[in-house]
């Protein structure tokens, strides 16, 4: 792979003790920020932290007690602002995927540092100024559609700013505008395939090179399936509106997990359980710590994402560690008659499954005194022409390899395409209807 493009070389190939430095200079300027802050100001007392002198090195960082996003809650709207509300220029919200949205606010100089790290993400996977932009997330209190518009922009590319849905629309720009690069969620993207024999519309009238997915949990079987579909690559993009959305963690060319902008964000690995951090290399809660924006500062944030870091260096050159794709959250998890299942799971084995289609919905309701389990799919339509019998081979086919993976046997539905209900934004993958029991 010969196109390594840096945005900026010198941070994105600093060695460690570089990087380290810079670290710890940017902490104690966000713990500066953070003592005009409601909520930090009692937090850091507490602790015996009363200015950025009590930074001594980043080891002082464990001293900071986590937050979590009740904290973000209670304090809402203003208990973590530490700027003058005049120096606000931006506020944006998490899209409520778990809950009551939380607040964020930027200055124009958090707004400009982020804008950069997303630059940095972009230039990252190769593309460049030469590429056509088509941006499918949603615009709005969302960080998604804002963030890398902006990103993009400022690395020179032409935007399309098409925000999410309508997807003949949207079909229709990338055809006229010969769309290079997409920013969409990987469901999302997987749905478009079966629309545009409707639209008329052959993957060769269109020119896309690459898309950047994230936003939602997807697996590697997700990805594969994305980039045999469309013959295109695509890089999975990892944030979350706390850390100021997209541009925590990006892939590069070599699609090896995703490189944390380090100098922008420390990561920690927490057993979700004890709290305890764990060493390289071990699944846990990833903390973050964000050391870039002083309008609202947030520090050993409790993502609820759960992953690993890389330590081996990448082959691009890029010194800052690599996060695994998010393997699951620490509350999606289901349990199914006393069985721990992760969504994740099943979307690993039906993905893998050439006959499936590209969307699917997990149902879990009571049966009695049990759970019952259905996985919904929906097949691509050339299978529906064939015999019955055949359905139900491969009805127990993936019956089958999901107990194998699961430990439970799920009750298995197959459907035509378009059938299961579609979302252009997040995919509800999970209807658990026993919450509401
Ligand atoms: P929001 O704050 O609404 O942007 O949602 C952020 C959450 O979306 C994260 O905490 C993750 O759980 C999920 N998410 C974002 N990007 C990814 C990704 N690339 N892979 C898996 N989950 C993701
Ligand atoms: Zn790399």
């Amino acid at each position: 792979m010969s196109d390594v493009r840096y945005w900026n070389k010198e941070i994105e190939t600093a060695g460690r003790s570089e990087i380290e430095t810079v670290q710890l200079d940017r902490l104690r300027g966000i713990v500066t920020s953070a003592l005009n802050a409601p909520f930090y100001k009692k937090q850091l007392c507490k602790v015996g932290i009363n200015s950025a002198e009590d930074i001594k090195s980043l080891d002082d960082l464990r001293r900071i007690p986590f937050a979590e996003k009740d904290d973000l809650r209670q304090n809402y709207p203003k208990g973590f602002l530490a700027v003058e509300p005049g120096e606000v220029v931006r506020i944006h919200t998490s899209s409520g995927t778990t809950g009551i949205p939380t607040v964020i606010y930027l200055t124009a100089a958090d707004l400009n540092a982020a804008t950069d790290l997303l630059a940095r993400s972009i230039v990252a996977t190769g593309a460049g100024r030469e590429d056509v932009f088509q941006n499918m997330m949603s615009y709005g209190l969302f960080t998604g559609g804002l963030g890398l518009h902006y990103g993009a922009e400022r690395v020179g590319m032409m935007v399309i700013p098409a925000g999410g849905g309508n997807t003949k629309r949207q079909v229709q720009l990338m055809k006229d505008f010969q769309t290079t690069v997409l920013h969409i969620t990987p469901s999302y993207l997987l749905h478009i395939d079966s629309k545009l024999a409707d639209y008329g519309v052959t993957l060769e009238q269109l020119n896309l090179k690459k898309a950047f997915i994230g936003a939602e949990p997807h697996s590697e079987n997700a990805r594969c399936k994305i980039e045999d579909t469309y013959r295109i690559d695509a890089y999975n993009s990892y944030g979350l509106s706390e850390m100021n959305g997209p541009g925590v963690a990006f892939e590069c060319v070599y699609k090896n997990d995703l490189h944390v902008w380090e100098d922008a964000y420390i990561v920690e690995i927490i057993d979700s359980e004890t709290g305890q951090i764990l060493p390289d290399g071990q699944e846990g809660e990833v903390v973050l710590t964000n050391l870039i924006r002083h309008a609202m500062p947030l520090m050993r944030y409790r993502t609820r994402d759960l992953a690993f870091i890389h330590t081996e260096p990448c082959k691009c050159g890029r010194s800052h560690r690599r996060l695994s794709r998010i393997l699951g959250r620490t509350d999606d998890m289901l349990i199914i008659n006393g069985v721990n299942v992760f969504p994740s799971q099943i979307e690993e084995v039906i993905m893998r499954i050439p006959e499936v289609g590209t969307n699917y919905q997990i149902y879990i309701e009571k049966d009695g005194v049990l759970d019952r389990l259905t996985v919904k799919v929906e097949l691509y339509s050339k299978m529906f022409l064939g015999e019955a019998k055949q359905i139900e081979k491969l009805k127990a086919k993936i019956r089958e390899e999901l107990s194998a993976s699961i430990t439970i046997k799920p009750a298995v539905e197959l459907h035509e395409p378009g059938i299961l209900p579609v979302s252009e934004g997040k995919a509800v993958r999970v209807v658990d209807s026993r919450k509401q029991l």
